[in-house]
């Protein structure tokens, strides 16, 4: 067997890894960590150690670590057929057993799944779906998206593009041209205290909407958004924030993309995140917990009214020029039948929906008092902690002391993953949809105590 310094030193030479300081991890200056297993909310390396995923991987292993009737109907599906394509009408009874299965779950005006591979890929197609749309409906100039700050869409291109943080910017030359970001719907990053939410989310209506004048409503084609803020700091919507978006969107005809990648399939405790906040999306994107992550499978769910059109095209074009050589992998569909039938027979949608808010008041009785800790919020299972400078005249922390890596790693010492989130000091929590109250209870010790000892001193 390989040794862990093999291992290790084989990473550092020749693995690039996403999302890394690069110079650091090449010169040792970062611990690598090999994992071997996992079962229900934890996983475990090679050295043995065992720890709580309060992250659920990238928010994406919803059904829990080591479940073998997903990993007995990926081995049999290989077995029988490991794959072939599903262009010109091909597909496998997984393929359109899944397909079945979505539109089951998902809101009534959905229509058609377009599978991808990812949650990045699955947005790239729905860009071009929506340029597709214009183009068939005459209306060539109606092309930009906007998309807000903070949001997360995925690293690719167009994607990236999308995606509203500096990080994902800088030095690619992104964003392209023909996206426009618009305000993240964060509350409690808002400039003026004295604004209620309401104000707010009135605020945030008006402001799209200027922004729209001022680009000519004739010139933008779709607004992208998700329905609770994840990457950009796990941020639920204001209040009445979906109604007030969803009136300016109609107003100007101008479609609506819910990017349902984390919150597809049960993350806020209803099947999906649109369900949950009242939105009536034309495309809606999903990955991650689609399989839970057991292999890499994304969907474009389409409406009725976007369907119609994309037929319409076809008619007078010829067939659609889009397709993954992967589209619908036989082996990635077949995760996700055995998935989706897992959800349901565990009645993880409904735990979520109650160990959730569990969670959030334990954390929040355990945590909200704190000097350094400002907020504490969530919806379902997504949880974040926002640590601040000074809670009265709510400054935040120099982001220069780290001080979110720094509770990160004091919790992982207590055998705990938290996300600490690429900008703020905000320590995210996405655990597995199967977290008991007593793991949430473990959770909520860890980050007591990691808070405590990162800020003895301050
Ligand atoms: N959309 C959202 C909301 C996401 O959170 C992510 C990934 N975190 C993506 C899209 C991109 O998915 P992927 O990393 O699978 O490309």
């Amino acid at each position: 067997m390989l040794t862990n310094d093999q291992l290790s030193q084989w990473d550092r030479e020749n693995f690039f890894h996403p999302s890394t300081h690069l110079a650091q991890f090449a010169r040792g200056e970062m611990t690598n960590r090999i994992v071997t297993g996992g079962s229900g909310v934890y996983i475990e390396d090679r050295d043995g150690t065992r720890l709580l995923d309060a992250f659920a991987g990238l928010y994406c292993v919803n059904v829990g670590y080591g479940r073998t009737e997903i990993s007995e109907a990926i081995a049999k599906q290989a077995k029988e057929l490991a794959y072939y394509h599903s262009y010109v009408g091909h597909g496998t009874e997984a393929s359109i057993t899944l397909s079945k299965m979505i539109i089951d779950r998902a809101p009534d005006n959905m229509s058609k799944v377009y599978y991808g591979l990812s949650g990045s890929d699955a947005n790239e197609t729905n860009i071009k779906l929506v340029w597709y749309y214009n183009n068939v409906l005459g209306r060539p100039e109606k092309k930009k998206i906007i998309s807000r700050w903070r949001g997360y869409h995925g690293s690719g291109l167009m994607t990236g593009s999308l995606t509203g943080l500096e990080l994902f910017h800088k030095k690619f030359d992104l964003p392209l041209t023909q996206v426009i970001h618009t305000d993240a719907p964060y509350y409690y990053r808002r400039e003026d205290l004295s604004q209620s939410e309401e104000d707010f989310t009135r605020q945030c209506a008006e402001n799209l909407d200027a922004l729209i004048q001022k680009e000519g409503p004739d010139t933008v084609a779709a607004f992208i958004g998700e329905p609770v803020l994840g990457t950009g700091g796990l941020v639920p919507p204001p209040a009445g924030y979906w109604e007030a978006i969803q009136a300016v969107l109609k107003k100007y005809d101008i479609l609506l993309i819910a990017d349902e990648v984390v919150t597809g399939f049960g993350r806020l405790g209803s099947m999906f995140g649109s369900d949950h906040y009242g939105i009536e999306a034309d495309i809606i994107t999903s990955a991650k917990g689609l399989t839970s992550a057991y292999a890499p499978l994304s969907a474009s769910i389409v409406s009725k009214k976007v369907w119609k059109v994309l037929e319409q095209g076809t008619d007078e074009f010829g067939a659609i020029g889009h397709g993954w050589t992967y589209s619908a992998h036989p082996i990635c569909a077949a995760a996700g039948v055995a998935n989706l039938k897992l959800i349901d027979s565990m009645g993880l949608v409904a735990n979520a929906g109650e160990v959730g808010p569990y969670f959030k008041k334990a954390m929040a009785d355990a945590l909200g008092n704190h000097p350094k800790v400002g907020d504490v919020r969530g919806e379902g299972l997504m949880l974040a902690v926002e640590l601040i400078q000074d809670k009265d005249t709510r400054t935040f922390l120099d982001p220069s002391l780290l001080s979110g890596a720094k509770v990160a790693a004091a919790l992982l010492k207590r055998g705990v993953i938290a996300r600490a989130m690429p900008q703020g000091d905000i320590l995210g929590f996405a655990p597995p949809l199967c977290l008991t109250k007593a793991e949430a209870d473990t959770i909520v010790g860890a980050m007591s105590e990691a808070v405590s000892e990162v800020f003895a001193n301050a």
